[in-house]
């Protein structure tokens, strides 16, 4: 049994990971597996693709649907912003649950395993790892502003000082990080799992242009954290002991223009939330999940003709009841469903142009700074993760054309730990990645397309999904629509 680091990039492109820029990535990726089609799910943002790390599940099955989304026991017409921990506790308040399963931290504390999660992105990115306050044998999350349990806050900052400011490129809080990592969470707990969120290099894209300076500096920052431990086990000779995973959550896309929704709702004449038939919607950057009071049938059919005619409009999928209004797919299909599902997702529109640094890839988007970057689109520069594992249970110097998806990750390190993954846990061990393993390669179905159309006003919508299903949803391996 090894134990198991998970290493996250937040929004990191495969492009960044240059011999210049990443030199310790670059190296740690030739020598390992490389997932060459790791889906991440959809909405691309960060605390879905989290939640579905650490549990296994598709949004469907784990109940956090978006950055922002309508959680009823929260607000039944107010998004809940998932940034914030302090909404996480609202909820739990509320009697709401932030997620509908365990968490991969609690399958562990049952066979005494510890989860050691360290964050330097939003609260609510960190809280999703524990999101049970009370109970401490569930391992701890570390951040910056808080720790759970919440003694532990003081411990940290007693033992390695007080936190640095955050910063664009966030380098000092990256350095600490790794500090934690090694002297605490590998050495002083022997942690069985630690699992690392790097806010980089997302924070300074969402703030600069793709490309910048300031985007390459965060990823030689976060490169330079992630090659100190590399170092640190090597130089302890501790190579056979631990398998790494590095993944990230998303893409990015540079923002094209906003989309101010909830005007353009009024101006056509949606009723405003809570009113009869009054339209919700939740803003995930490249994409939008709207919620219609009482489910009305009438509401969402205008609703979807409309977004059909207007050119922002990307792929559109339905909960069950509105499937048979032509054009639209089902978001079973990629697990979005459920009782917390949106009624109508929506991704933006978005094109493959290059930003003034050379950059390609634009889409529509409903917040964020227009030339910055963005996600939550189904763009192919969001809807793709970076991701390599490497230890004494990865094969090495290989790369995987099979399709695998974030899912997947929560019970492969069951697997790595030596464990059957639980059986709420809806991705799978990734044999194809293990060295020496005697279970058969998975008999994957194929990619499946699903294609719609609609004709609206003088025009016609059509879309086309390939999806790679997965039991209780699929990963959306590419995208495509036209009007
Ligand atoms: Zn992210």
């Amino acid at each position: 049994m090894s134990r198991v680091i998970v290493f996250v990039f937040d929004g990191l492109q495969k492009e960044l990971v240059t011999e210049e820029l990443m030199p310790n990535l670059k190296e740690f990726t030739s020598k390992g597996v490389r997932f060459l089609s790791h889906q991440p799910v959809f909405p691309t943002v960060t605390r879905v693709n989290s939640a579905t790390m650490v549990t296994g599940c598709f949004p469907a099955t784990h109940g956090l649907m978006g950055n922002t989304a309508i959680v009823s026991e929260f607000s039944k017409t107010e998004p809940m912003n998932t940034y914030l921990k302090d909404h996480f506790v609202e909820l739990i308040d509320k009697g709401g649950d932030p997620l509908f399963v365990p968490t991969l931290a609690q399958s562990m504390a049952t066979l005494n395993l510890q989860y050691i999660a360290i964050g330097i992105g939003s609260t609510g990115q960190s809280f999703v790892h524990h999101p049970y306050l009370s109970d401490e044998k569930y391992g701890s999350t570390i951040h910056p502003e808080y720790s759970i349990p919440e003694r532990l806050n003081d411990e940290i900052i007693s033992k390695f000082g007080p936190w640095p400011e955050a910063s664009r490129p966030n380098t000092s809080r990256i350095e600490r990080m790794i500090d934690i990592c090694i002297d605490y969470a590998l050495v002083e707990q022997q942690a069985d799992v630690t699992f690392l969120w790097c806010s980089e290099p997302d924070g300074s894209q969402h703030g600069t242009p793709l490309g910048s300076d300031t985007v390459f500096e965060s990823v030689k920052a976060a490169d330079k954290g992630f090659g100190r431990l590399l170092s640190w086990i090597e130089d302890n000779d501790l190579q056979d002991e631990f398998d790494i995973i590095v993944t990230c959550d998303h893409g990015h896309s540079s923002a094209e223009k906003i989309i101010p929704i909830n005007e353009m709702l009024l101006e056509a004449n949606f009723a405003p939330p809570g009113m009869p038939g009054g339209v919700t919607v939740a803003d995930n950057g490249g994409a939008l999940l709207f919620y219609i009071k009482g489910k009305d049938f009438e509401t969402g059919q205008s609703l979807i003709q409309w977004l059909f005619s207007q050119y922002w409009a990307g792929p559109l999928l339905v909960a069950d009841y509105l499937q048979e209004i032509p054009g639209v797919l089902p978001t079973s299909l990629i697990g979005l469903d459920g009782v917390r599902g949106p009624d109508i997702a929506l991704s933006f529109a978005w094109n493959e142009n290059a930003n003034l640094n050379g950059v390609k890839g634009f889409s529509y988007v409903a917040s964020g700074r227009e030339g910055c970057g963005q996600h939550g689109s189904m763009n192919p520069t969001e809807l793709r993760t970076f991701t390599v594992a490497n230890g004494p249970d990865f094969l090495k110097d290989v790369s995987i054309s099979s399709v695998s998806g974030h899912p997947d990750i929560a019970p492969t390190i069951m697997h790595l730990l030596g464990h059957s993954p639980p059986s709420y846990m809806e991705g799978e061990v990734l044999y194809e990645a293990l060295s020496g393993q005697k279970e058969p390669k998975s008999g994957r179905i194929e990619n499946i397309s699903y294609s719609s159309q609609n004709e609206i006003v003088s025009d016609q919508y059509s879309q086309q999904l390939i999806i790679s299903p997965r039991e209780n949803g699929g990963y959306i391996v590419s995208a495509e629509y036209s009007h």
